[in-house]
This record gives C-alpha cells, structure tokens and sequence, in this order.
C-alpha cells in the first residue's frame, strides 16, 4: 500500500485501527456473520478505541477525524469484516446531517449517546422511496411545540440498536423533495418501534430493520436546519458516505487479495505453486492494480472534501469504481482459490457474500452514474 501521502497521524490512526481488527474483529467475524450480531464486547472494546464516530467533533468530546483519517478507519474496517464495518459506519452517515446544520445544542443531543457506545442510525429509506428520495411519504406535521411524525422506515442500518435516530419526513408533501426536513428521534419516543428484522445473504453482523412512526411526537427544536432543507443535508450526507463505502470496498479487496496471495502460494499444482502460473500471478497483479488505484479515488475525494471543494462527482465516481472492484475482486479470489474459494472454510466466500451489498446501498451504482452524467452533460 503506498503510504507515502499520509500524515504522521494517520498513520498512527491506521495502525491503531489495523491492531484492532487483527484482535477484536478478524478472529470472530465468521461468528458474528453466522449469528447475525456483533457482541456487546466488541463494541464496548471499539467505543474504547475514542473511535465509535469518527466525525464528532471536538466541541462535543469527539474525534473529530477528517476525512482522509475516516476512509483510512473504514477501509481497515472493511478489511475485516464489511458487516462490522457497516454497523460501525452508522454512526458517521447519521452524524452529518447535524454536522451541517445542527445548532450547539442538537449536537449535545445528538453526539451525547453516540459517544457513550450507543449507535446511531440514518433512516431515508423507505418501501416506496429508494433511489426515487423524493418520494418519501413519512410525515411530520407540526402542533406547537411539537412535530408529529407518522410513517415507515425501512432497511436501515442499526435500527434496531440505536439510540438515536435521523429520520427525514415531508413537512410539505406538495412541495416533493423540496418539502422533506431532517429530525433527531430517540429510541423510546411513544409510537416509534422497530419492525421486520431482515435476514441477510451478506453483511449480516449489522443490523438491518424496519422503523414504524406512529403518531412520535418530538420538541420542534429537534428539527435540522430549516422546513424543506431535508434533501440537501441527506444528499450531502450521502456524498459524504459514499466516500465512507468506496474505502470499505477498498478494505474489503484487499482482503480478497491477501487471502489470494497466501493460498496461491501454498496451494500445488503440477508440483509447483500455484503462484507460478503465470494467468494466476497476472490476475493477482490485475488486482492490486485495481484495489491502488481505487484507494487513491478515495483518498482524492477526501483530500477534496477536507479542502472544501466541490466533490459530489468525484463521491460518485469513487463509489461506482471501487463498490464494482471490490465485487470484481472478490469473484476473482473465488476462482483463484476453486472450490475451496466457494466454502465457508474460505473466508473470500464471505467478502463476495458481503460485497455485494456495495453497489446497493447508500445509492445504487446506476444513481451513481446519474449523479456522475447529470454533471456533465447539464
Ligand atoms: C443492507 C442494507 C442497509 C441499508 N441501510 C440503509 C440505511 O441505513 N438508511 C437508509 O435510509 N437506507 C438504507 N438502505 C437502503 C438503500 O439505500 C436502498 O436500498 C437503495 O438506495 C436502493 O433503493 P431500493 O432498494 O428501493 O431500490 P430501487 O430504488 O427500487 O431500485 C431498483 C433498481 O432500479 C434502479 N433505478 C431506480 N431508479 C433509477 C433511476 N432513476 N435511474 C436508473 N436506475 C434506477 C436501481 O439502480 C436498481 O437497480 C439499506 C439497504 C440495505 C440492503
């Protein structure tokens, strides 16, 4: 890995992170992905890290990470266990729209939990409102001092763990998504539950689950930013996070590699290595190749947010090429490896399972190429 544009903190950052994964996530991610949870040790032994969100800022006790440092984070955690990486991620998607525009006091609220080993979740999605956002049809409505929210949620990531929630809700439904706000729920509001817990093919060790609102009444002051602003702090949210999952999928492929490269060179073949083969040590370069440069995708695109630049299309891009890498890498670790590649001895099996999800969420891969193409051919 070419290490040569990190700073002396992100290094120290890294290696924290590495000695982590090696020691608390590596040796149990089979488990947790067999029974579908990540225990409460593991995740009091993470909060330990002073990493459970890495974007809480300073004012609030957080570390405040910038984004190269995150991506560095989530690709070590990815490395591990997308699964666990995922859950952990959480807590950063769901933290951004209060770094945008929440007030001193949301912050307090929000980041209080979080930083204590709570998660927190980010709650956009729902049964008639994926890719097409503006269709969301939660409601909140306002009465006082109050808003009343009433609607469902659904795939979302630690929804059944969290403390916290952002859910984004119409306060105009004729306005489509100029009408969607951001709030802060917490866990145990009155009509607020947790509905279908799904069953995974992949990253099962985070949680994944249905939000049911009926009639949640919460203070007007949990509102983010103003009425009708819910659409650009998800959207800016979402860029934000693909960054956070192009480093997962980076995390993740290098794993595929490394698993490659230690079994082509025990595993014989006409009496040789099979890393003597010439087709089979090229496919191991092919992937190197294509897991350094989407690292240096991510690494740009952060440098760029951490500069203020624009970087929505470069979110975009790094998203589309490292998610489709990743799951490119994966299928080539399995054919590498035969049969074995395709057992559950193996643990390629279960990046490619856990792969998949990749180029799903956060934005599919063809929202992607929406966002990448309406830039430039507007
Ligand atoms: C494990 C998991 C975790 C998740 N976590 C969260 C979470 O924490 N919070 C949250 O809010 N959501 C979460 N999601 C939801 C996820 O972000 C959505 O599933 C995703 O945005 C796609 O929406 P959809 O599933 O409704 O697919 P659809 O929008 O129905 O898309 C179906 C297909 O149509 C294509 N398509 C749709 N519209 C267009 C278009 N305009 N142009 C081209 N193609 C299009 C899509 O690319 C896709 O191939 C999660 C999902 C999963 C599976």
């Amino acid at each position: 890995m070419l290490n040569g544009m990190l700073s002396p903190n992100q290094i120290k950052v890294q290696q924290k992170v590495r000695n982590f994964v090696k020691e608390h996530i590596k040796p149990y991610a089979r488990e947790w992905d067999a029974i579908g949870d990540i225990p409460d040790s593991a995740v009091k032994a993470w909060r330990d890290t002073g990493l459970f969100c890495l974007v809480a800022p300073k004012e609030v006790g957080g570390p405040e990470l910038d984004t190269l440092s995150a991506t560095i984070v989530l690709e070590e955690l990815g490395y591990g266990c997308l699964g666990t990486a995922t859950a952990f991620g959480a807590n950063n998607l769901c933290s951004y729209p209060v770094l945008l525009a929440g007030t001193p006091e949301q912050k307090q609220k929000h980041f209080a939990p979080l930083l204590e080993g709570e998660f927190g979740a980010f709650a956009l999605t729902e049964p008639c409102a994926g890719s097409d956002a503006g269709a969301v049809a939660t409601t909140a409505v306002r009465d006082g001092a109050e808003y009343v929210l009433n609607g469902t949620k659904c795939y979302i990531t630690e929804g059944g763990l969290a403390a916290t929630f952002i859910i984004i809700a119409s306060t105009d439904r004729s306005k489509g998504t100029k009408g969607l706000s951001a709030f802060i729920v917490e866990r145990g509001r009155s009509g607020f539950s947790v509905g279908k817990v799904e069953d995974k093919m992949g990253i099962r060790a985070s949680n994944t689950v249905e939000l049911v609102l009926k009639n949640v009444r919460i203070p007007a002051w949990h509102m983010i930013g103003k009425e009708g602003e819910g659409m650009k702090l998800a959207m800016s949210t979402l860029d934000s996070g693909r960054l956070m999952v192009a480093a997962q999928a980076v995390g993740a492929a290098r794993a595929a590699l490394d698993e490659s490269i230690e079994f082509v060179k025990k595993r014989i073949d006409n009496g040789k290595p099979l890393a003597s083969q010439q087709s089979v040590a090229f496919k191991i370069a092919d992937m190197a190749t294509v897991i350094e440069a989407g690292r240096q995708l991510v690494h740009q695109g952060a440098r760029l947010k951490d500069a203020h630049q624009p970087y929505s299309k470069h979110a975009a891009m790094t998203k589309l090429f490292c998610t489709d890498m990743a799951m490119q890498v994966a299928r080539d670790a399995m054919d590498i490896m035969g049969a074995y590649g395709y057992t559950k001895d193996s643990y390629v099996e279960k990046i490619w399972r856990d792969s998949r999800i990749l180029s799903i969420y956060e934005g599919t891969n063809e929202i992607q190429r929406v966002v990448i193409s309406g830039s430039l051919l507007r």
